[in-house]
């Protein structure tokens, strides 16, 4: 029997005032890889009264005694790299090789907010009236409740708490109950780099009772989130009524527009990124593929080229580029969709099955799939597929794509190729997306703001945006 993995709260590893157990299952193997205690609301308050006594020694700390704990932080990740990738890989089935990148941009994340930290100023500005002053200062929000997806199970920790440390907030963090084990060896590494009891911690817990703790509390002062657009709305509307802040990163539906002066082979690699990069499973992840009529046949041979060669398997395999989806029931909404798209006139071109055979069998695994002839009555068009398919439409001009892209409740990640300058500038303003990659399938850095327009979400992550999402301004006047 596996050890049983425990929460951080106020300083010490705890189990669950329940008492309850939850396993964790490779999705490539559907071995148990990991048992972890599982709670509810009661241990989501302890940490956040822990949290809440914390905040008033952690806040009056120098940024640059904050900013110390973050960098010691930053090398300890780093250091435990090849450790950190595969309880990545283990517990969600990405890729050893994108577990790894995502493991090196956590520890980024650290370096860059120990950093940020010792550059959140203030203003003066000039009075009206000559007898006074007016100051303007920044100071923390307080107690932050932040809630994680499995899709990057330490990243999406490191965006959030990274920040919200530096900015002198201390923390509550949920992670995704299917990938908890990545965040646990985070929290080791937290405990090693001597942060304060009640700074950081971490409850796991069933999802619906830690959230209502989370925004009903009135020592919460700020709800991070990134997951699905549902959850997000639930949260939004919960956490009015104590009139907290959110940051909220939802749900994508990434139009990839190749134009016909577009760098074929240079788009099917952009393409092939931010389709097949985690299975599909990321909110920028392409979602519809808009091809100009006429290079659609071309375009599509080099993409189905390029998928013959595609490595689909275990994720823990150092050749495997594409891993298994999370769970059964990601699976079937990637099936649901395929056969959605073929009963209303879609056609597979490649791949289009569950695979089964083999070591297969045990897994979660789809093949990468090339869908043609797509039209706005399938679901694909409509909902985020979250997993390797690739649905094809084709278009005539600028000003009609630029309507399809925009057609869409969802406002994330959009991508461009083409290789006419004056076009890359008028199609990175009419896209209604929080993100554009020009010519560029990976757009993503720790400095650059991530976040979305309409319902993809509100609020920022990166760089100096994400402070911003931290803090608190204070106008003081002085009558002199
Ligand atoms: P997905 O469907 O991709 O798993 P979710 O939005 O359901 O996306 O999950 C993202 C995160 O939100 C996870 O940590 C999950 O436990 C959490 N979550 C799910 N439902 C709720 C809820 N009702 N309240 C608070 N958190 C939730």
């Amino acid at each position: 029997m596996a050890e049983l993995k425990k929460m951080y709260i106020n300083g010490e590893w705890v189990e669950a005032e329940g008492g309850d157990k939850l396993e964790v299952i490779n999705p490539s193997t559907g071995e148990t890889v990991g048992i972890v205690t599982f709670g509810d609301s009661r241990d989501a308050q302890k940490a956040i009264d822990a949290a809440d006594v914390a905040f008033k020694s952690w806040s009056k700390l120098t940024a640059r005694e904050r900013s110390k704990y973050l960098y010691n932080l930053y090398e300890l990740v780093r250091n435990d790299r090849d450790q950190l990738a595969g309880i990545v890989s283990a517990e969600m089935g990405k890729p050893l090789r994108e577990a790894k990148g995502e493991v090196l941009g956590t520890a980024d994340n650290f370096m860059w907010y120990a950093e940020e930290a010792k550059r959140v100023y203030g203003e003066t500005v000039p009075s009206s009236v000559p007898n006074k002053r007016i100051m303007v200062n920044k100071q923390p929000v307080g107690v932050v409740a932040a809630i994680t997806p499995w899709n990057f199970p330490v990243n999406m920790v490191a965006r959030k708490i990274a920040p919200a440390l530096a900015a002198g907030c201390t923390v509550v963090l949920k992670p995704a109950e299917s990938t908890p084990l990545s965040a646990i060896r985070l929290f080791e590494l937290i405990e090693q780099a001597g942060f304060p009891k009640g700074v950081v911690n971490l409850v796991i817990g069933e999802p619906e009772s830690v959230g209502q703790e989370f925004t009903g509390n009135k020592k919460v002062r700020k709800v991070g989130f990134t997951g699905s657009t549902r959850v997000g709305k639930l949260l939004m509307e919960a956490a009015a009524k104590t009139v907290k802040r959110v940051s909220l990163e939802l749900g994508g539906h990434a139009p990839f527009i190749v134009f016909e002066d577009a760098d074929l082979d240079a788009a099917v690699a952009g393409l092939f990124e931010s389709k097949f990069r985690n299975t599909g499973q990321q909110c920028i992840c392409t979602n519809r593929l808009y091809v100009q009529e006429s290079i659609v046949s071309a375009f599509t041979e080099k993409l189905v080229e390029r998928l013959k060669n595609a490595k689909v398997g275990d994720g823990r395999d150092k050749a495997t580029e594409i891993g298994p989806l999370v769970n059964e029931r990601g699976l079937q909404k990637v099936l649901d969709h395929i056969d959605d798209a073929k009963k209303k006139g879609g056609k597979i071109v490649f791949g289009g099955n569950r695979l089964t055979d083999g070591e297969y069998g045990k897994g979660f695994f789809c093949e990468p799939t090339v869908v043609l002839d797509v039209t706005k009555e399938m679901k694909i068009y409509n909902e985020e597929t979250f997993g390797p398919v690739v649905p094809v439409v084709a278009f005539r001009e600028e000003a009609e794509v630029i309507e399809l892209a925009n057609d869409t409740d969802y406002g994330l990640a959009a991508y461009v190729y083409t290789k006419d300058n004056s076009r890359c500038f008028r199609m990175s303003e009419a896209l209604e997306y929080g993100i554009v990659g020009i010519n560029d399938g990976a757009p993503t850095q720790t400095q650059a703001p991530f976040g979305g327009f309409k319902e993809s979400g509100i609020g920022r992550e990166g760089g100096r945006y994400a402070m911003e999402e931290f803090l608190e301004t204070k106008f003081v006047s002085f009558q002199i």
